[in-house]
This record gives C-alpha cells, sequence and structure tokens, in this order.
C-alpha cells in the first residue's frame, strides 16, 4: 500500500488520541467511586429485602395475637356466663358444684392462653424493632448512594468532557488520511490490544517492542516513503519518522 510521509506520521498523532481515549474509557469503567455505589446499593437492597420479609412475618404473627386474643375471649365469656348462672341462686346443688369445678378448670385455661397471648406479643414486638432496624439501615444506604450517584455522575461528566475534546481532534487529524490507510489502521489496530501504528525507532517497532534484525532495517530504510510498512512480528503498520 502507498501512503505519503505525512499521512503516516497523521496516523501517528491518530493512534496517540485513540490511546488517549482508550484510557479515559478505562479510567470510566474502573472509577473507585463505582465500586463503593455497587456496595451501598446491595446493602440497601439487603436490608429493604430483609424490611420487608419482616413485614410478612409481622402479618402472620398479627394473625396469630387476634386468633390468641378471641381465644381468651371466648374462655372469658365462658367464666362470665357460668358466675352469672351462679350468681343468680336458680341452680341445684349437683349443677352448682358442676359449675365450680368447669370455672376451675376454666380459670387454668383462662391463664395458659394468657400466656400464649403474652408469648405472641413480645414475638411482635421483636420483629416491630427488626423491622424498624432494617428500614433504617435501608435508608441509610440509599442516602449513602444518591451521594455516590451524585459523585459518580461529576466524574464521568468530566471524563465525557474530556473524551468529547478528543474526539473532535480526531475527526480533524482522521479527516487527513485516506480511507484506505484508516481503514487498514482501524483492523489492524482491533487485533491488536488497541494499537495499529507505531514508530519505528531505532531499528525497533515501539508496536511490539521487538528489535528489528539490521537487514530488515537497512531494507525498510531504503523503501520509497510512501511506501507503507508492517511490522513482520505484530503486522502493526511500521511508521518512519
Ligand atoms: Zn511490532
Amino acid at each position: 500500500m502507498k501512503s505519503s510521509q505525512e499521512e503516516q506520521l497523521r496516523l501517528l498523532e491518530l493512534q496517540g488520541i485513540d490511546i488517549e481515549i482508550a484510557r479515559l474509557d478505562y479510567r470510566a469503567r474502573t472509577l473507585p467511586v463505582l465500586e463503593k455505589l455497587e456496595q451501598a446499593e446491595r446493602g440497601r437492597d439487603a436490608h429493604k429485602d430483609l424490611a420487608i420479609a419482616g413485614e410478612a412475618e409481622h402479618s402472620d404473627v398479627e394473625a396469630e395475637l387476634m386468633r390468641a386474643e378471641s381465644d381468651v375471649e371466648q374462655v372469658v365469656g365462658r367464666i362470665e356466663k357460668d358466675q352469672k348462672l351462679i350468681d343468680s341462686g336458680t341452680v341445684s346443688a349437683k349443677d352448682l358444684e358442676n359449675l365450680l369445678g368447669e370455672l376451675k378448670s376454666l380459670g387454668r385455661r383462662k391463664e395458659e392462653l394468657e400466656e400464649v397471648e403474652l408469648e405472641v406479643m413480645v414475638r411482635l414486638e421483636e420483629i416491630n424493632g427488626r423491622i424498624a432496624e432494617h428500614s433504617s439501615e435501608r435508608d441509610r444506604f440509599q442516602l449513602e448512594a444518591n451521594l455516590l450517584s451524585a459523585e459518580r455522575d461529576k466524574a464521568v461528566a468530566e471524563i465525557d468532557g474530556a473524551r468529547n475534546s478528543l474526539l473532535a481532534d480526531r475527526k480533524e487529524i482522521e479527516g487527513g488520511i485516506s480511507k484506505e490507510l484508516l481503514d487498514l489502521y482501524l483492523k489492524v489496530k482491533d487485533v491488536n490490544g488497541g494499537i495499529g501504528a507505531a514508530k519505528l525507532e531505532n531499528g525497533q517497532c515501539l508496536g511490539c517492542h521487538l528489535q528489528i534484525n539490521a537487514v530488515e532495517v537497512t531494507r525498510i530504510k531504503a523503501l520509497p516513503h510512501d511506501e507503507v510498512v508492517r511490522c513482520d512480528e505484530c503486522r502493526r503498520i511500521l511508521v518512519r519518522v
């Protein structure tokens, strides 16, 4: 391929800009704030899930408490009924004996049920505490995530600004390079880790940093200036300067 020496030098300039852009892209991908933000979001989600699980548990235990309360009420109702009968003085001696026996066992049953009720209330208290704790942790992480998001947006905007200015320079330089040479550069760059063109300096390809043997260097140097040379080792476009 033929291409003027001027175009080949422009290609080196383009390469320099592409390296800068790749650096900016890398910086944008690896901003330390991104990891911190991810951690904050993970923390927020974990506590959010735990708070939701707590709410579900709370509903179940609340239903349990209502059942326990209704059990106690039922027994209390029967005690009151029996007591009324006794107080009315209309029952026979035998019935009175039966009623008193029943009242005794109902009293024991009431105590048992009240204990169950109390235990459920304690559990409900504990669940409420847990929900409050996870909700506050969730909010704390959310607040942290908001601050980190703003920090990330600021850093990304700065990088984008630098990137846009480089892209404008790139476009201008690109305009001075033939499509054929540009296509070759882009193709080589894609398969060579972002470096498509490199200087030949002191007999060394600055793309792969391998020393080219003296005979080959002499041959390359003797080629016409507009001859596009490729490195034998890495196949990058080798620009003589
Ligand atoms: Zn090379």
